[in-house]
């Protein structure tokens, strides 16, 4: 039984509670939202991991991608990523190898990690037929549901696998002229190059019912992947990406009725007008399905700070209701992150999945006591309160000031410190705690 079929059932797993343990709500809340089809939980029935929920009223949740590419083969690197990404904070992890060999590759990751793992099955289906047949295009539909199954046996808990894009969706490719950014997704890439060349409809779109089967027997989630994401700001809400949305939201109900936890992706390349009407497109057309969106980076001219450009991008997905963000590093469109750009990739992530979620489920309380840290330089209850302490203590450490309740920002000009003195009695009345603002 699937964790839908349980939570329809009127069923708790000790799944659900789990979840509902670390975020604070009862068991039944889990379940109910579960049951609708607004939550998910990422799950294998061969695999033990942290288990996160995704979905209505949870904190928005953090993807860390890793893996190797054809040209940079190390699994020691990216099991030290993986590691690095579990420590920043990451919530989930997607192993993303395209290079080497990628069971093994994909076993080492599984065992190294803590957290619920995903995959996008194309790459190796594809690349294994590239291996056997010298051409992508002679992909079987056997090979395919073979790798599907072998990693979903391996423990993976979430895979995005391209099912809506359908002949509907590369007609509107073609009928509006291609692409300003062309295609981006490298599954989605491959699946359409193989339609075109084969003259067929998207096996995992025909059969479906197969996908669905197959996720439910471990469990695990089903992530209709964004294989027409917008990759360019300019191709935000095009035909194209509108279709195979609409498609994705229709897979998501039809696979829930068939008792699959169910999420959808989106983009990719959105200008911030259009962050709010994606979110809100996706939440109509599912019934509220949990959404996951890569970025999504809000302009396309930062390379080198495109986890900063994804950064509002994901604050503004995720005050407007996407549930899971798949973090950015710094070497989007460059090259492969390495370890300091995973880091840093999660960390943007998480400042921007916060800030969402003040917005979104209004946990202000945290912010509220750095304030009053701040306002009563009590450094320690500063540190406390940040959502990365290491780093706040090493700065200020590194450049201590000649008064220790102040900081080399201002010194002797710490406003603060030169004004709290004359407001003692009026913060005695208490007025703002009493809810003169927010
Ligand atoms: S010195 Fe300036 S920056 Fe530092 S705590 Fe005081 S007001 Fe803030």
């Amino acid at each position: 039984m699937t964790q839908l079929e349980a939570a329809r059932a009127g069923n708790i797993t000790k799944e659900m509670e789990e979840v509902a343990h670390s975020e604070g709500k009862t068991p039944e809340d889990i379940m109910r939202h579960l049951a609708a089809g607004r939550l998910v939980i990422p799950n294998n029935i061969n695999r033990k991991a942290r288990l996160v929920g995704i979905g209505e009223g949870l904190r928005t949740k953090v993807n860390a991608s890793i893996g190797t590419s054809p040209d940079i083969i190390n699994v020691d690197d990216e099991i030290d990523k993986a590691l690095a990404a579990e420590e920043a904070g990451a919530d989930v992890l997607m192993e993303l190898s395209t290079g080497g060999d990628l069971d093994a590759i994909r076993k080492k990751v599984l065992s190294a990690s803590n957290l619920s793992i995903g995959s996008v099955p194309l790459y190796q289906a594809f690349k294994e037929a590239i291996d056997r047949y010298k051409d992508p295009n002679k992909l079987t539909d056997d090979l395919l549901f073979d790798v599907i199954e072998r990693q979903l046996a391996d423990g993976i808990s979430f895979m995005a696998v391209h099912c809506s894009i359908n002949r509907l969706t590369i007609e509107r490719l073609h009928r509006q002229g291609y692409r300003h950014g062309g295609l981006v997704s490298r599954g989605g890439a491959y699946m359409v190059g193989w339609m075109e060349a084969n003259g067929r409809e998207n096996p995992l779109y025909e059969h479906f019912d197969r996908v669905v089967e197959l996720m439910k027997k471990y469990d695990a989630v089903l992530s209709l992947g964004n294989g027409l994401r917008a990759g360019a700001i300019h191709d935000s809400l095009d035909r194209a990406q509108v279709q195979e949305l609409l498609i994705s939201c229709e897979l998501a109900e039809i696979g829930q009725d068939m008792g699959c936890q169910m999420m959808c992706e989106g983009p990719g390349h959105l200008p911030l007008e259009d962050i709010e009407a994606n979110v809100k497109l996706q939440k109509r057309m599912s019934n509220g399905a949990p959404f996951y969106v890569l970025g999504p980076l809000t302009t396309d001219v930062a390379a080198g700070y495109d986890h900063i450009s994804a950064a509002i991008g994901a604050a503004e997905a995720a005050r407007y209701g996407a549930d899971l963000i798949c973090y950015v590093t710094p070497a989007e469109h460059l090259a492969l992150p390495n370890k300091e750009d995973v880091i840093e990739g999660v960390r943007a992530a998480r400042v921007a999945t916060h800030a969402g979620d003040l917005v979104k489920l209004k946990n202000t309380g945290r912010d509220l006591a750095m304030a009053h840290a701040r306002r009563d330089l009590d450094w320690d209850a500063q540190f406390k309160n940040s959502l990365f302490p290491e780093r706040a203590e090493e700065i200020r450490a590194s450049r201590s000031p000649e008064k220790p309740e102040t900081c080399t920002m201002c010194g002797s000009f710490c406003s603060l410190d030169n004004v709290n003195d004359y407001f003692k009695e009026s913060l005695k009345a208490g007025k703002k705690e009493k809810g003169v603002c927010l």
